[in-house]
């Protein structure tokens, strides 16, 4: 059984001390400190890079979350009635002290996501992107303004924020996603409660400590960790007014049906089976080049990896030639090697999970082109898998059917532009796609047509910079808004349009009649 070693934060003690036999415990976040769950009931946290349990997580009661809510709901008044311009100053504080804590916060994720260091410090990059974003509030909260829309009478609109909102996020970006959700909610004025992956929490605290820091207000920024049952009672709390979601295709719709029964705002975006067009006129290094980075960064554990290259026509052979020759130079290994490109998976449920695509693929057809479990750290303690690589995939395969969300990369031959467009249209998900093309009318008819939320055109993973929105189509997003940017900042705010006259009072008389504007 597991000890509860200390109170303190992730921040404080991020390892146990040597020999103390002692696994820290990681705590809520509630009203600007570390709260000690009531529920008795907590999570494991591993280093995925040697399989060793170095944390416990509280999971939440419903109790717990309602703590959590209530302290968030006592600041709502005070933090909404905030000045823009004191708004902003916080929001410049907390921009410089994640800034500044890069390094910090990137070795939490390699300590429990498992992500190489590189990786790591990308992945803050552009989650602090979303904070540079949301201090430009001020701005972004101008509404119009109409001046003697009717005689002596003038319209305009403000935008309010809803209240308390809340946000459930992934294990694959325990920095970035949260980033792309609490800097806008709490730039328009509303209380935030965050829900991390119960994998990789210490990153949640870390932020929070740097909020309290930069001098947000106690209570605008709660972390509850948990399972099912804090998610449940986040969805069910009336008094929580939205919920931003970011995770797998099953929960997303399970967080929209449920969140929206219960009255909320929600946008909740699932999986992705992103696909990679090759048309052959490509340059075949720079395509082959493009598909190893985007389809074995991270481990394949991101929702804009690529895990499908559509080879079109004659362009297959000498693609899937380049792709294999580059995968024995990619090196596997621990965040702590600094030569390494490639992590462990998150669990080693997970990295089973991924190795038995492999397996199922060749049963049903596929080419074994590489094989990642025959990497040497693959039989190791760490959830090691080595790349894969398949060829001759087709749909109804169960490897394409799935979203893996591992190194293993899938190679669909089809004859011609039409049948790639058909096969990435007719896919279940529509979040990321790419083409890779010399061709300029190629690129806009696959602009055009395709049905996907995100297009690359020679990009292979298009993730909208922090002033455009993100967000896929078909069974990758729930909702009617994308997450970030213009539409994060309509996300979070009620829109109100007031029609005003300051009349003389001389020319005031009762009208019954319906008000015109002319
Ligand atoms: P997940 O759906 O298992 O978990 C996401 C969140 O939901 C976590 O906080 C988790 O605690 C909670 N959760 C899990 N099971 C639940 C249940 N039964 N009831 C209520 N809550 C539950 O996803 P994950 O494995 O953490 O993340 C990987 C998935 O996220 C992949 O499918 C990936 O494509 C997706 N993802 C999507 C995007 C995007 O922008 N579309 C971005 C990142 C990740």
């Amino acid at each position: 059984m597991t000890q509860v070693a200390e109170t303190g934060s992730a921040r404080s003690g991020a390892a146990p001390a040597a020999g103390s036999g002692e696994t820290i415990r990681i705590h809520h976040w509630i009203g600007g400190r570390s709260v000690e769950g009531a529920s008795g009931r907590s999570g494991p946290v591993y280093n995925p890079a040697t399989g060793v349990l170095t944390k416990q997580v509280d999971f939440a009661s419903v109790e717990d979350v309602d703590a959590a809510v209530r302290t968030a709901a006592e600041a709502f008044p005070a933090w909404r009635a905030t000045s823009l311009s004191k708004r902003t100053e916080i929001l410049f504080k907390i921009r410089n002290l994640v800034d500044q804590h890069r390094a910090d916060i990137a070795a939490l994720l390699t300590a429990e996501h498992g992500k190489v260091p590189s990786d790591a410090l990308g992945e803050v990059a552009r989650g602090l992107e979303n904070i540079e974003f949301a201090t430009g509030i001020p701005h972004l909260l101008k509404g119009g303004f109409s001046e003697q829309a009717s005689t002596g009478v003038d319209v305009y609109q403000i935008r309010q924020p809803l209240g308390v909102v809340a946000g459930i996020t992934p294990f694959n970006f325990p920095a970035m996603v949260p980033m792309w959700m609490f800097a806008n909610a709490i730039a328009c004025g509303n209380t935030f409660i965050l829900k991390p992956s119960e994998k990789d929490p210490s990153a949640s605290i870390f932020i929070a400590e740097l909020l309290k820091e930069a001098g947000l207000p106690e209570g605008v920024f709660n972390v509850v960790h948990g399972d099912k049952v804090a998610v449940d009672a986040i969805l069910e709390h009336p008094a929580i007014k939205a919920v931003s979601f970011v995770g797998s295709t099953p929960i997303a719709r399970y967080i929209y049906e449920t969140g929206t029964k219960h009255g909320k705002r929600v946008q909740a975006l699932g999986g992705a089976k992103n696909h990679m067009v090759v048309l052959p006129d490509a340059d075949v290094d720079m395509a082959a080049d493009a598909a190893v980075s985007a389809a074995y960064g991270s481990s394949g554990e991101r929702c804009m990896a690529i895990s499908v290259v559509v080879a079109v026509g004659d362009v297959a052979d000498p693609l899937v030639e380049a792709i294999q020759s580059r995968l024995p130079k990619i090196k596997v290994g621990p965040g702590t090697d600094p030569s390494a490109e490639m992590g462990p998976l998150v669990t080693r449920e997970h990295r089973d999970k991924v190795a038995s695509f492999i397996d199922s693929g060749a049963a049903q057809g596929a080419t074994v082109v590489e094989d990642g479990r025959d990497h040497p750290l693959a039989s190791g303690d760490g959830f090691f898998l080595g790349v894969s690589l398949l060829d001759n995939v087709k749909p109804g395969m169960d490897s394409y059917e799935n979203e893996i969300f591992g190194p293993v990369l899938e190679v669909v031959r089809v004859p011609t532009y039409t049948e790639a467009v058909e096969l990435v249209n007719e896919n279940p998900y529509g979040n990321g796609t790419a083409i890779f093309t010399r061709d300029g009318g190629a690129a806009r008819q696959f602009q055009f047509e395709v049905e996907v939320g995100m297009v690359g055109i020679n990009v292979p993973i298009p993730v909208p910079v922090a002033y455009y929105s993100f967000g896929g189509w078909k069974s990758s997003l729930f909702g009617d808004t994308h997450m970030y940017g213009p539409e994060g900042i309509q996300f979070y705010t009620h829109a109100k349009v007031v029609t005003s006259r300051w009349p003389d009072p001389g020319t005031s008389k009762v009208d019954l009649g319906f008000p015109r504007t002319r």
